[in-house]
């Protein structure tokens, strides 16, 4: 070979070199702007659900076909199946402690001396519970005595926050059942029933009408009794009269979701609401309830604040909406954590969804990030599920601890904290990144997609401590994990004398 064949191979040698450098540098930079475009769409706020621009477009959803199962994972029975009772819903005992003390009830005299016998009962199962829930009580007092050194930091969050609280509780819609299902339930209907040619068209066609009226995810499946309340049906305000029988007429469940808007969610506790959410899913089951009376068929909305008869987020797991995680909530493929339910159960036959193993409790038992970073430690940091919940496995929760940091909060309302849905990695906008990553890790049997996943969760991150996330006056930085959106900044839009300074991720991270 001549040195000038040796230089002209050279040449091209190194033209291909600069070649394949350039297609890579290219790809790179395609990849780059993909990445830049997707997290920049999944940061707009014109994708205020987080999961694409239409309402029922074939882009927003996780084809959950590849995970179906007939058990779902997270709801494994390991013991007695029980019904919920009264007391085991939060709100249930907190309105009856308040109602005992307001009476004149000693709080010092200890549950077993308390009036009824339901609150005896839950806190002699939960007895290091009742402390907690006392606690809660005191917390209230101190907030109150200064949540006015923060009322002009917070002053944007709690119009927001409030803005949605009248919405959810001055407007009257849908109406809170004031008799029994048998009446109620079919107060809705509007003539005879429409024939379906299927169970599937009918289920086909609810979920397209529940996304018409604004919601995000939707599963159905049959009403299991094992997740209906004992003592708490809607029946004109008391608590005491339901004979604890199921309605024949509730067959099905139609259950669905919205997520609370993202940038006041990521800065929580402070900035956050879930009315915002609260409000959407309830104005959804009134629609929905609405429209299938319309179609002959009885509907029973379940919606926040209106007291729900049933328990929710096993039935989303049924219904394949999504798992449980370790934080107690139902973790979505979609919007994580990030999802604010309500349902109609109804007469119409529709057919059922198929639950999903997407492996979140694998995630879970490596992640704890809520857990390490949850203000009031109410979050197992167990390896493995360490709890039996009526006869279901879980991660063990602390409800009255978790209830207790809520009263301490610097929302407007003192109600509600958020931080383990912030944090969450699956609460995530859908851009193509989180796209790829939900699609990956559930197939991969080895878990090094999630072992790198977390990996890069924990090292690019930034977790403010448990305790930062307290207010000053409990002795902590009313830390968030964002940063609060601009929008809910004081000092950009009214005349104040900023004293603060924000503890959290920039807000566009
Ligand atoms: S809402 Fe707050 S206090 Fe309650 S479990 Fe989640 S992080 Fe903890
Ligand atoms: S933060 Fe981690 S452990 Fe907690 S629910 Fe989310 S994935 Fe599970």
């Amino acid at each position: 070979m001549s040195n000038i064949e040796h230089d002209e191979e050279s040449v091209i040698a190194s033209r291909r070199n600069f070649l394949k450098l350039g297609g890579l540098a290219a790809a790179g930079t395609t990849i780059g702007a993909a990445a830049g475009a997707g997290f920049v769409l999944g940061r707009d706020p014109d994708a205020n659900v987080g999961w694409g621009r239409t309402e029922a477009g074939a882009d927003q959803f996780f084809n959950r076909k590849p995970f179906e199962v007939d058990t779902p994972p997270t709801l494994k029975v390991v013991g007695k199946v029980e019904r919920p009772e009264y007391e085991d819903y939060l709100f249930s005992r907190r309105r009856l402690i308040q109602k005992a003390i307001k009476d004149g009830w000693d709080v010092d005299s200890g549950y077993e001396n308390f009036p009824d016998e339901r609150i005896r009962k839950y806190y002699r199962r939960y007895p290091d519970r009742w402390p907690e829930m006392l606690q809660a009580f005191v917390e209230m007092g101190r907030r109150k005595e200064n949540i006015d050194s923060v009322a002009e930091r917070y002053s944007l969050a709690w119009a927001y926050g409030r803005s949605y609280l009248k919405g959810m509780y001055v407007a009257n819609f849908p109406p809170v059942p004031v008799e029994h299902p048998d009446i109620a339930d079919f107060a809705w209907v509007k003539g005879k029933p429409a024939e379906f040619k299927t169970p599937q068209h009918a289920s086909d066609l609810v979920k397209k009408m529940a996304h018409k009226f604004g919601a995000s995810i939707v599963g159905v499946t049959k009403l299991d009794p094992a997740f209906v309340f004992k003592n708490r049906m809607r029946m004109g305000g008391t608590d005491d009269n339901w004979d604890d029988s199921i309605p024949k007429h509730w067959k099905n469940i139609i259950v669905f979701g919205v997520p609370m808007n993202w940038d006041p969610m990521y800065a929580a506790a402070g900035y956050s609401t879930s009315y915002d959410g609260y409000f959407r899913a309830k104005t959804i089951s009134g629609l929905l309830a609405a429209w299938l009376g319309e179609m002959g068929y009885a509907a029973r909305p379940q919606f926040p604040g209106g007291d729900y008869e049933t328990v929710l987020p096993p039935i989303a797991i049924q219904a394949g909406m999504g798992e449980s995680a370790r934080n107690g909530i139902l973790v979505t493929p979609e919007v994580g954590p990030n999802i604010r339910l309500a349902a109609v159960i109804t007469n119409l036959d529709i057919e059922p969804d198929k639950p999903v193993n997407l492996h979140i409790r694998a995630f879970c038992e490596d992640c704890k990030i809520c857990a390490d970073t949850c203000p009031s430690g109410s979050i197992s940091k167990a390896d493995k599920p360490d709890a039996v919940i009526r006869g279901f496995e879980r991660f063990d929760f602390n409800q009255d601890s978790c209830y207790r940091f809520w009263c301490t909060a610097p929302t407007d309302s003192g109600m509600g904290c958020r931080v383990c849905i912030a944090v969450c990695p699956y609460t995530r906008k859908n851009n193509w990144i989180h796209t790829v990553v939900k699609e990956m890790d559930p197939r991969d049997p080895t878990g090094i997609t999630r072992k790198a996943l977390l990996a890069m969760q924990h090292n690019f991150f930034y977790y403010p401590t448990a305790e930062a996330f307290h207010p000053e006056w409990t002795g902590g930085n009313n830390a968030g994990y964002h940063e609060p959106p601009e929008w809910m900044r004081p000092e950009n839009y009214l005349k104040v004398n900023k004293t603060w300074e924000y503890d959290g991720n920039w807000e566009g991270f």
